[in-house]
């Protein structure tokens, strides 16, 4: 099966993980739509909400969705974090490995419709990583 995020999950291909715990992951999104966008992906591979195994993942991923949003919310200088998450073609899903898109918001912010990566926010990755990985 060729899927980014089971590579990413078995080592194959390198991340940058902030999470990790039996049932989840959680490394940096490569286009980053704010500083410390994080995506939230179960070890087990199904493809979306729509997939029949995907009752079984979610009841599985809640601690690592709570520490992942209270990382970024407690490391970054975040009030909030939005989540996002595509659900087929039609719904703009690029990989087809069920995942959260968890993104730090500071209050004010500029609306997220738009879905451009954040130039300043790609360029300084390394830098948010270290505020989020001892
Ligand atoms: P979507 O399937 O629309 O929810 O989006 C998939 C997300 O995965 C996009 O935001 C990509 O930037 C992100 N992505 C794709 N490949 C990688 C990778 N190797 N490492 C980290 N993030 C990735
Ligand atoms: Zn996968």
């Amino acid at each position: 099966m060729d899927c980014t995020f089971c590579a990413i999950i078995t080592g194959a291909l390198p991340t940058r993980f902030v999470y990790q715990d039996e049932h989840a992951c959680a490394f940096l999104d490569i286009n980053p739509l704010r500083a410390g966008h994080t995506l939230v992906v179960p070890r087990l591979h199904v493809q979306n909400l729509m997939d029949p195994g995907a009752p079984a993942v979610l009841g599985s991923i809640g601690a690592a969705l709570h520490a992942t949003a209270r990382l970024l919310t407690t490391r970054l200088p975040a009030g909030g974090v939005s989540v996002l998450q595509a659900n087929g073609v039609a719904a703009g899903q690029e990989v087809f490995h069920l995942h959260f898109h968890l993104v730090p918001r500071l209050a004010g912010d500029r609306r997220l419709s738009d879905h451009t990566p954040d130039e300043q926010a790609r360029r300084t990755l390394d830098a948010t990583y270290r505020m989020l990985v001892d």
